[in-house]
């Protein structure tokens, strides 16, 4: 956690009960920006343990955003903004868009029906080979795998479960008889910085040491689920097809993944993608190009900055929210008066 996003957490708690957090807003306004978020978590279906924190918000989280949006808030369709910035038309301070990456089922179980109470629209990001399938992202896997991990061990009389020595730091964070959230947390950690080439390596050893679900559930959404919300509050957009990071692959490979994708929502969908989300949020000069020229009208980063213009139209900020900062409503207050940032 950084310096500001811990001053964040900090002012967001202590001045919750004061209503500080209005006063601020309505004596700087809160500016316009482009919402990121990834899971929304309904604890009934879902172990918040098991998920990287920076990841997601819980349904209560998300309810009370929707409800300080709506009431202070102008959440418009990232088509809207777009056209805005296109023309030079005013964007209004209190402008808000959005936007949800990677089509977990959560979005259309969870987020979708409270959206649709609200009236509010929202974008979400799917990488299209991915859609349907029963593909899981490796935090996912590493996630559920460490959680039992942590419950055989705790479980264990002797010294827990034995695990290779290329799981060392995960022995070693056993040992450190941490909390199992905590723990799980560390994990994902120590798991990101394995390089990717080995890291699906390591959390099939994970999963292999901990016991694998023998069928585990679906975690994104699918055509028909997607065809549902495109015909209701959400713009279904580009977020490649594989999710590859467009960065590491070479220019011919980019091209086919962006111009796959935008064909398969065009043809699942009937309208072809107006907008991308890079991967991780990686861009650089030839991939911000590519994004161009493949068509798509605007592209967004995970760089974290506000929708004042002008802007790059393939190069838009936004701002994560997820539990670490945004708990409480005044927590998504603060990050949108900018403030701390
Ligand atoms: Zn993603």
């Amino acid at each position: 956690m950084g310096v500001k996003s811990a001053a964040r957490r900090a002012a967001a708690g202590a001045v919750s009960g004061l209503r500080l957090s209005s006063l601020i807003s309505r004596a700087f306004g809160g500016r316009a920006a482009i919402l990121a978020y990834h899971r929304v978590l309904d604890p009934a279906l879902h172990d918040p343990d098991l998920v990287e924190p920076g990841l997601f918000v819980t349904r209560d989280s998300f309810a009370a955003h929707l409800e300080l949006l709506a009431r202070k808030y102008h959440v418009v369709p990232l088509e809207t903004l777009v056209r805005r910035l296109l023309t030079g038309e005013e964007v209004a301070r209190g402008t808000v868009v959005l936007t949800f990456d990677d089509g977990w089922l959560d979005t259309c179980q969870t987020a979708f029906p409270l959206l649709q109470r609200a009236g509010l629209p929202a974008s979400i990001f799917v990488p299209t080979a991915l859609i349907g399938t029963r593909h899981r992202f490796w935090f996912s896997r590493a996630g559920e795998a460490g959680a039992r991990l942590w419950t055989l061990a705790n479980q264990a009389r002797d010294n827990g479960p034995a695990l290779p020595p290329e799981l060392a730091f995960a022995a070693a964070l056993l040992r450190a008889r941490l909390s199992r959230p905590a723990f799980v947390h560390r994990l994902l950690q120590a798991c990101k910085d394995v390089s990717p080439t080995q890291r699906d390596g390591v959390v099939d050893r994970l999963e292999e040491a901990a016991g694998a679900p023998a069928r585990p559930s679906r975690e994104l959404v699918d055509w028909d689920e997607l065809r549902r919300l495109a015909a209701n509050v959400f713009e279904v957009g580009s977020h490649t097809a594989s999710h590859v990071i467009l960065t590491e692959v070479d220019a011919a490979l980019a091209k086919v993944e962006l111009e796959e994708s935008r064909r398969t929502i065009a043809e699942q969908l009937g309208r072809p993608a107006v907008s991308l989300c890079y991967p991780n949020g990686d861009y650089n000069e030839g991939v911000r190009r590519l994004a161009k020229s493949c068509g798509f009208a605007c592209a967004l980063t995970t760089r974290a900055g506000f929708a004042d213009p002008p802007l790059d139209l393939h190069a838009l900020p936004r701002l994560g929210v997820h539990q670490g900062v945004a708990a409480k409503a005044s927590g998504l207050e603060l990050l949108l008066s900018g403030l701390f940032s």
